[in-house]
């Protein structure tokens, strides 16, 4: 904990006063790594409500309560017509680049914002990031009404994917975790079976049901995960890869093209499904605080931050500077 200078917006930013930025694993993995660069401050998950207007921005007014999607964007390169901001050379990303939300103001590019409803909380704004992590890799699975679906993983992302594949109409979906009481959570948010992976491999679960899957969407970064999920996707089924690991895993080609299998890595999200993501949260479709386990103060945040390594039944703790 530091003492900086409030930003000041440039020309095309607002600065935002944070009412709630959510604490992330990628944080947890930065700062166990020691890669945030000297004076970086994290915390890409938030909203808040605007406190000071640059000079060329219009539209946006002091006061108005809004979400802000971290991804910076020049709007102009290959990479970002792709929907693939996160990757542009041109903009940095605010939390892991540029400033961030464990903070009290944060300034960000007027075209990241999104208007949040008067009525919503202002703190549900802030699960707008990870479900839109979340909707992108349901939007990469292809799956729709009807389709069977395997959530490997109950972290957040998996929680949040789990209500995504709900609002697309897949089902039944099916979640495969080891946390207890994540898998608790995975129940609540709206999956139809929950699996102990310690007590039933997921593989013994498809062939007691005789159902392969449509689409597998792998957010546990367990050893093996992907392998398992290639083998009980059904022919011309998707697997997404949405878990950060580092494993390499032998692809057996035949399979993949004799099954006509998909294998689709989903990082990020684009601007259109951000947007996709606080339509959701505006109309209250996802019940997103049913995830929130803990909330703390900035003062507070730096230790949270040490609690989530071991994470054990906490999904999501928010931090609330100004409480
Ligand atoms: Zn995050
Ligand atoms: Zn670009």
């Amino acid at each position: 904990m530091t003492e900086v200078p409030d930003p000041t917006p440039a020309p095309d930013e607002v600065v935002v006063e944070v009412d709630a930025c959510g604490l992330c694993g990628s944080d947890v993995h930065t700062l166990q790594n020691g890669h945030a660069a000297d004076g970086q401050i994290l915390g890409h998950e938030f909203s808040g409500r605007i406190a000071g207007v640059g000079r060329d921005v219009t539209g946006w007014r002091e006061g108005q309560p809004v979400a802000a999607s971290p991804l910076g964007s020049c709007g102009k390169c290959r990479i970002c017509a792709r929907g693939l901001a996160f990757r542009c050379e041109a903009a940095p990303n605010i939390g892991i680049t540029r400033q961030g939300a464990y903070a009290q103001y944060v300034a960000v590019p007027a075209r990241q914002l999104a208007a949040l409803p008067p009525e919503l909380p202002v703190e549900t704004g802030s699960h707008a990031e990870p479900f839109s992590v979340a909707l992108q890799a349901v939007k990469l699975s292809q799956v729709g009404p009807g389709d069977p679906v395997l959530v490997y993983g109950v972290g957040p992302i998996g929680l949040y994917a789990i209500m995504g594949l709900r609002l697309a109409g897949a089902g039944p979906i099916v979640a495969a975790g080891r946390s207890a009481g994540r898998r608790a959570a995975a129940a609540a948010v709206g999956a139809d079976v929950v699996l102990d992976t310690r007590e039933k491999p997921v593989a013994q679960y498809v062939a007691e049901a005789g159902v392969k899957f449509a689409a597998v969407l792998e957010c546990s970064a367990a050893p093996g995960a992907f392998a398992e999920a290639m083998a009980v996707t059904e022919p011309g089924g998707t697997v997404v890869e949405v878990a950060l690991t580092p494993e390499e895993v032998p692809v057996p080609l035949f399979g993949m093209l004799s099954e006509g299998l998909h294998l689709v890595g989903s990082c990020a999200f684009s601007d259109e499904t951000y947007r996709t993501a606080v339509d959701h949260l505006a109309n209250g479709r996802a019940p997103v605080e049913k995830l929130v386990s803990e909330r703390v103060s900035l003062d507070d945040t730096p230790d949270a931050l040490v609690r989530l390594r071991t994470p054990a039944t906490l999904v999501r703790i928010i931090s609330r500077p100004w409480n």
